[in-house]
């Protein structure tokens, strides 16, 4: 009867964030959860999930770790919050930044700090037009983002996504934020033959004028757009054009960061050095809300000018005490851990999975796998390469046979593809991603029965 009663008020007084309102209103939510240990989470019913997602690809260290608890206690026990503002500081945002600065690639050694993904993002493309307007180019303030992006939902986070869904909750997108192609390796190094060249980030340049162009804003692999890795070399590309034309690359690491690839952050991979990076999710496992934005002291330095000296940019939770503990904590793990190469080794155990997966089943195909960021793809016919009618729901369907058998994964079905993302907690098992195969296999059976396959 509380169950009922539950299910009742969600569907009464909760808004949920990125769902179906429809389903909402007909059923309520899905399924409540009550707690989560190491890759699995329990609901009010008593039932067992895999989080084959890490919740948001953020779990990085997996569920139910009191350690962060009792950091968060000692420190809200100590000096729960503090403020930042007007040079005012508190010890563990220093040994945050301190920590942090050894952690991340090249010369990426100033940090400041947010609430999550969105406000990272933000914050990153006010400072870079700041740079610009501070080093006398005030017109240089456009942003190119790729198309199939996510980047967040404040108004620059969703105006940069390359993903048009996210667009319809606002009638304009921001002025000056423009969309390229994604992984046009060929035309970012300069080759003009390609028919889609002026919708590459060098056309665009082009066209536009690099004396426009603030800065480009890469994930080093796209998470919400279905999980898509550069491909060798990209990254590489768009950090030479950034050089040759005098623009800022900011990497957003909201997913990929904090051992999500393999690696400590995505650009690791490809051993490039952003001029900026933007954190959050993995960064306290998402334990608490907490996002950070890493940038160069050549950067920072460059920020003020004589008659404009205040950083007129802060949050009231910039720097917040009891985040930083628990971030602090949640590295301490990571590295105790070597999650990081856990996830690396796991990758291949779970891109055999994948593969099994297409062995067994025509329907799959398209399996990558980068450290602990996966996906798959359900086509009709995989040989001719013909999708899936979205009417048929494929992807999301699957999700719920999924969901049914235990399993928590998510579908991807912007412009007609039906993908499948993977993201399980950094700390998983060869066992573990064997179980998590064995279900897919059975659930994508389910839905080739009731596809009629
Ligand atoms: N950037 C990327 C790559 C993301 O995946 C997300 C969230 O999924 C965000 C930014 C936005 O982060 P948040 O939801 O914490 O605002």
């Amino acid at each position: 009867e509380t169950i009922t009663k539950l299910n009742e008020l969600d569907r009464k007084h909760y808004l949920h964030p990125t769902s179906s309102l429809k389903q909402h209103q007909e059923s309520g939510p899905k399924r409540i959860f009550t707690e989560g240990k190491g890759i699995y989470l329990t609901d009010v019913n008593g039932n067992q999930y895999i989080d084959a997602l890490a919740s948001l690809w953020n779990v990085n260290i997996g569920h139910g770790r009191k350690e962060l608890g009792e950091a968060a206690s000692q420190q809200m026990g100590k000096l729960a919050y503090s403020s930042s503002f007007n040079n005012l500081s508190h010890e563990t945002v220093i040994q945050l930044s301190e920590k942090l600065a050894s952690m991340t690639p090249g010369d990426l050694n100033v940090f400041f700090y947010t609430s999550g993904g969105s406000e990272s993002n933000d914050t990153a493309f006010k400072l870079v037009r700041h740079y610009w307007k501070m080093k006398g180019q005030p017109e240089k303030k456009k942003i190119i983002g790729l198309e199939r992006a996510y980047h967040g939902i404040t108004m620059g986070a969703t105006s940069a996504t390359g993903i048009p869904q996210f667009h319809n909750m606002t009638t304009s997108i921001s002025p000056d934020f423009l969309h390229a192609a994604a992984h046009k390796t060929n035309c970012e190094l300069g080759d003009k033959s390609d028919p889609d060249y002026f919708r590459s980030i060098r056309g665009i340049i082009e066209k536009e004028s690099p004396e426009t162009i603030a800065a480009i804003i890469v994930e080093p692999i796209q998470g919400a757009g279905g999980v898509i890795i550069s491909p060798d070399g990209y990254l590489e590309a768009v950090r030479k054009l950034c050089d040759q034309y005098g623009i800022l690359m900011i990497a957003d690491e909201v997913i990929c960061g904090f051992g999500r690839t393999g690696k400590m952050f995505g650009v690791d991979n490809w051993n490039v050095v952003p001029d900026i990076m933007c954190m959050a999710k993995g960064i306290t496992s998402g334990y608490i809300p907490l996002g950070a934005v890493a940038m160069t002291e050549r950067l920072r330095d460059n920020l003020a000018a004589v008659s404009n000296d205040v950083l007129f940019h802060g949050f009231t939770y910039s720097g917040h005490p009891t985040a930083c503990a628990v971030a602090l904590k949640n590295i301490e793990i990571l590295e105790r851990e070597n999650l990081a190469d856990n996830s690396r080794q796991m990758g291949p155990e779970l891109l055999k999975g994948l593969k099994f997966l297409e062995d067994k089943h025509t329907i799959v195909t398209k399996s990558r796998v980068k450290g602990l960021l996966g996906a798959f793809e359900l086509f009709e016919d995989r040989e001719q390469g013909i999708p899936f009618n979205p009417e048929k729901m494929a992807a999301p369907k699957l999700v719920e046979e999924c969901l049914s058998r235990g399993l928590i994964v998510r579908a991807v079905t912007f412009g007609g593809t039906n993908i499948i993302a993977l993201s399980p907690p950094l700390i998983i098992t060869k066992e573990e991603i064997e179980k998590i195969t064995l279900i897919l296999s059975e659930a994508i059976q389910a839905v080739k029965n009731n596809l009629k396959f």
